[in-house]
This record gives structure tokens, sequence and C-alpha cells, in this order.
């Protein structure tokens, strides 16, 4: 799948055509300096196709419309236009609205902007490219894909700051984290690495870019990050200075000519490692400072390496123990001498850096992950390559594949409880109830033509009986006898669980009707749960008929996955799932009256496709 990928950042905007199925990158346009007045944006191009061949070029434009239009236009031909198949952005504020990558429509539009109060700097450049990409790509779909969204799963103790609940909630003013688009990416390169599943692991991932954060990644999720409600808070970065005490912040506030807008900047633009060094927010620039003794880059470089030295040890307490740290970001992943300082005195999470791998590890598209710790290394310490336009294109393209069977994941099943019954041929219906005798409908039963009949049967084993069950009409041409475990139990009878008709060698029951009764060699079945659905059905859920799935059942307090649920298509079938009253019971599935199918007024969801039965 190729999937277009946007990143529209307040200064800076990125746009690449991602071969999803081999990682192959077709084409690159990144344009940078949109937010100097001063200086013209400048771009710069690898052409689709020919990759490696990038060329610079002064890009005349004075917003981000016009910029993103342009990068298009240099990135778009009509025969790369035929071959995508949507377009990713990266939304940085999802807010509580977006915990997991959507697709874009009005309303998702409309909320994003809404959330633009909480992240005034991104969330408005991120529509723009979402507006612009519509406009030039008029009928692809486009999808949104949150860097907040990892954090989805922060509990709530991590989540809240410690401020009155009527505060925090009135303002909105919650911590949400950010760089999750990063921190999941390398999370499953490192376990892919481990050989590993990630579900298994505790990692601590550092971002270190001109934005840091560093995330607690506990068996998969994230439990804990540094930045919080704005990515001001937590590690030192490029020009922002993370964690501040807030009094600093009231007694600047008090000062004269330092109002709001002014603490902003300093906090925003002037601080972090441009503000310590005095030079540059650019790491290189301070490590040649540094080494040649400016005392202020030496500054810079031990503050920064302290804060996140600090933040892997509060993680590793957060999640007791950690069995790998990962290092990434354009910080993380170059700079051999910041990853030194971050190693140093970590033996007792038994971290040991190997100075030697730290100073040689290069990570690169064909090496995306370098392990710098010593052999004997408890603790892991690796070198991440990120990749935020490919994991977005991942993300999309999973998206787009779910899509093309979305019943699958976004339909549900009505459940029927069937309760004990039996189905009978005319002969029996006779032996049992009078020559000539007609079954009496009751009431219509979900699946076309079936009926609930009137009469009922004793159904009589060897250890009880069980009174009045149903008789569902037409007569068919064999007899069968449905029951639970539950009934096998009662009657003392081990009954096979089969599918209906499939009643070969299945266990023998006596019937009594008001006329007579009927001792059956074979017939009685504990019923194989299943489902009815038309062709068009399983083509929606992506599924044919014999398919065995699970279903998960939704219900208030025992939500079940039932496995083993075979799939019946034919074009008589109403969609319904059907299991009897064990089943139901055992997930609180509702049942309104005995002897017939009964709509649970539950739903349940085709989780995915397992297996062909045959
Ligand atoms: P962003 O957060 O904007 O994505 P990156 O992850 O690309 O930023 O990180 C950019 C920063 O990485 C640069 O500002 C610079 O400080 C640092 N960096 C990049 N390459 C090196 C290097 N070889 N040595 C030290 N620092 C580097």
């Amino acid at each position: 799948m190729h999937i277009l990928v946007l990143n529209c950042g307040s200064s800076s905007l990125r746009a690449d055509i991602i071969d999803d199925d081999d990682g192959g990158v077709l084409g690159s346009v990144k344009v940078s300096g949109l937010a100097d007045d001063d200086e013209r944006a400048s771009l710069s191009v690898s052409p689709p196709d020919e990759a490696g061949a990038t060329h610079q070029e002064r890009l005349d434009v004075d917003d981000h419309r016009n910029a993103i239009a342009a990068a298009l236009d240099r990135l778009l031909n009509d025969e790369i236009v035929d071959r995508l198949d949507a377009v990713g952005h990266r939304v940085v504020h999802g807010g509580e609205a977006f915990t997991h990558p959507v697709e874009i429509n009005a309303d998702v539009e409309s909320t994003i902007e809404s959330l633009s109060e909480l992240a005034p700097l991104h969330n408005p450049h991120n529509l723009t490219g979402i507006r612009t990409a519509g406009e030039r790509l008029p009928g692809l779909p486009q999808f949104a894909v949150f860097d907040t969204g990892f954090h989805g799963t922060l509990p709530s103790r991590a989540r809240n700051y410690a401020i009155p609940s009527e505060v925090s909630e009135r303002h909105g003013i919650r911590r949400f984290g950010f760089h999750g688009i990063s921190h999941e990416f390398v999370a499953s390169r490192a376990a892919a690495y481990l050989e590993t599943d990630v579900r298994n692991l505790r990692l601590i991932s550092c971002h270190l870019g001109n934005g840091c954060s560093v995330s607690a990644v506990e068996y998969g999720s994230s439990v804990e990050t540094s930045m919080g409600m704005t990515p001001m808070e937590g590690l030192v970065m490029g020009t922002r200075s993370g964690d501040i005490d807030p009094g600093a912040i009231l007694h600047l506030l008090r000062q004269d000519g330092w109002d709001v807008e002014r603490v902003d900047r300093l906090l925003n633009e002037e601080s972090g490692l441009a503000g310590v060094s005095g030079v540059s927010n650019d790491l290189r620039d301070i490590q040649r400072l540094a080494a040649d003794g400016d005392e202020d880059a030496r500054m810079a470089i031990q503050v920064f390496s302290h804060r996140v030295r600090k933040y892997i040890g509060a993680y590793a307490a957060v999640m007791g123990g950690a069995d790998a740290i990962v290092l990434t970001g354009g910080i993380g992943e170059n700079s051999a001498l910041m990853r030194h300082r971050v190693g140093q005195r970590l033996e007792f999470l038994g971290a040991q850096l190997d100075e030697d791998l730290n100073r040689d590890a290069i990570v690169d598209d064909d090496t995306p992950v370098c392990d710098v710790s010593s052999p004997t290394s408890r603790c892991k310490l690796l070198v991440v390559q990120t990749d935020e336009q490919r994991a977005i294109a991942q993300k999309v393209a999973h998206l787009l594949r779910e899509h093309h069977r979305p019943a699958a994941q976004e339909a549900t099943i009505p459940i029927a409880v069937s309760a004990r019954h039996c189905h009978l041929t005319q002969e029996t219906v006779e032996e049992l109830f009078g020559e000539g005798y007609e079954l009496t409908p009751r009431n219509p039963l979900s699946q076309p033509e079936q009926f609930a009949a009137e009469e009922t049967v004793r159904v009589v084993g060897p250890g009880g009986v069980l009174e009045k069950v149903r008789i569902l009409g037409p007569t068919r041409d064999y007899n069968q006898v449905e029951v639970a475990r539950t009934d096998e139990f009662k009657l003392g009878i081990d009954a096979p669980v089969r599918m209906s008709g499939d009643i070969d060698q299945s266990a023998g029951v006596t019937l009594e009707g008001d006329a007579g009764q009927v001792t059956l060699s074979e017939g009685l079945i504990c019923a194989w749960r299943h489902i009815h659905m038309t062709p068009a059905d399983a083509e929606r859920f992506g599924v044919e008929h014999r398919d065995v799935v699970e279903v998960a059942v939704n219900t208030d307090e025992r939500d079940l996955i039932f496995g083993d649920v075979i799939i019946r298509v034919s074009e008589d079938y109403r969609l319904e799932m059907h299991i009897d009253t064990d089943e139901a019971n055992a997930a609180n599935l509702a049942r309104r009256s005995e002897g017939m199918l009964v709509d649970s007024g539950s739903l349940g969801r085709l989780n995915r496709r397992k297996t062909n039965f045959s």
C-alpha cells in the first residue's frame, strides 16, 4: 500500500510517500524555516522514484497552506496519485477524544480543531495539512494518527496533577504526554530486536531530539511519560526548559516587564540546551564548544543528561524494574557522548554501557537497533532508530486493511439464546401426537420460515426428565434434540457437541408426547455455537462458510470471548449467533422466555478470523 504521510509542524513540514509493503520511500519533501518572518522557507526534495537525488530550493511562500500545497506539488504527479491508497497525518493533540488513529471526516476535523486550544502551536497546522491534502487529493481517505494516542493508557495516578479536581476538570488540566508515535514505534522495534513480545517487556523509552520525552512502557502500554498537559514538562529540550518549579514562574510574573507572553517565550524558545549553553539548540554545536572548554556548553550537557538519568531511575521505580532502556531521536541515535553521560551509574538497574559499542553505534534503515550494553547487562541499553513517518504509514495501512473488512471490527452480531428444543420429522410428530397431526405455530423465529410450535415434549433419559421441551417447526427429515450441557447432566446422557444436522452417532434419547412415545437411537446433541449469516454478511466480516471464529460478548459484569464459533453461510439465513442457555448464563446474557430462540439484546463482536474448519 502507498501512503502519503504528512507531518505539518509549526516551523517545518515533511511529506513522504511510503510503500508499506516493503518499507520503501518513494518520495520525500521537507520544508524548513516556515516560522521565520525574516527568512524565506527552504525546501528539500527527493523526487518520487529518484531516491537519493535530493535537491534544495528556496520556497517563495508566506504561509503554511501555500507551503504544504507547494510541497505536495513537488511530490505528486498523476502516476503517483493513482498509486496512493491514503493520506496519514501526524496530529499532535488528540485530547480525551482520540486515543487511536481515526479516519478523518467532518466530525473528526472539528474535534481536532476544538483541541487547538490545548496545542495552539501544532493542531492548527495539522488541520491546514488535512484540508490542503483533502483539496489536492479529493476522495482519498485521510487518517489522523495522534502523538498523544499511545499515552491513552496512563493510569489516573500518572494522569493527574495534584490540584483540586474541580479546577482540573473545568480547565482540562491533566497530563496527556506526547511523542507517542515514536515511543510506541521504538518499543516495538526494541521488542523485535530482543525477540520478545512487547507485552512481556518493561521498557524505558527516551526520545531525545529537539523535543525530548521519556516513557515507561510497561508490557506494551505507556504507564508514565515525562511530557504533561503540554510538551513543556519533563526533560531539558532544544529550546524548552522542561521541569521548572512553578514557583519560579510565579516569581518571574511578579517582576516588572514579565508578562505571560514573555514567560512563554522564555520557557518555550529561550531555554533548554539553547538557554543553558547560550549559543545553540543543536547538540552538535554544544559538543564542539564543550570539547574546547566552554563552561556553559558543558553545563548544558550536564543538566540535560542528569535530567534524563533522573527520569530513568524514576521510571524504573514506577515499573519495578526495566528490561531495556531505549535511546532514540536525533540525540539518542547520534550522540555517543550524550549516551555515555546518560548511561552512567545505572548498574543498580542491571544496565551497563559498553563504551566501545556505544562509540561505534550507528543506526540506519538497514540496522535500526544497536545494543550498546555489556553482554552481562541484565537491562539492555539499545539505540533505536525512530521513524515517525513510517510508524504513521504502518498504522494507516493497518486501518485500511481492517477497512476492507470493516464489519469484522465495527459490526456487532445479534445473539439469540436457544433454550433446549427439538426438530422432528412429520412421522415422529404423528407418533407423539397422533396420526395426521400438524404442528401448531405459536410464534415465528428470527430465521425465515422457522417457528416455535405450541407443542412440547418430555425428554427422558436414564438420569432424569426434561419437561416441556419446545418443538420448533416446520418438520424436518431427521429428528434432532438440542440441549445444554447442564441438561445432559440432568438426563444422565453424555451428548456430543455437534453442528445442527450432524447427528450421525450422536446420543439416543426417549421423547414422550400427548399420544405416545418414541425412542431415538440418535439425535441428541449439544449444539455447536454458531453464527448464521448471508453471503453478503460473510463478505463484510471476511469469513467463509465453516470458518471457526471468536466472538467477544459485552455484558455488564461477565464479558466473555467465545472461541470455536462456527460460521454458517446461506442466502436463507439472517445474521444471528446462536448459543445455548449455559453459554448465555456464563456471560450473564438475558433470556426472556423459555422454549424458543430469544434475542438476548446483547451484542457480539466478531473478533478475528481463526481457522478454516474442514
Ligand atoms: P525533532 O525532535 O525535531 O524530530 P530530531 O530528532 O531530528 O529532532 O533531533 C534533532 C537534534 O538531534 C538536533 O538538534 C541535534 O541536537 C541532535 N543531533 C542530530 N545529530 C547529531 C549528532 N550527530 N550528534 C549530536 N547531536 C545530534
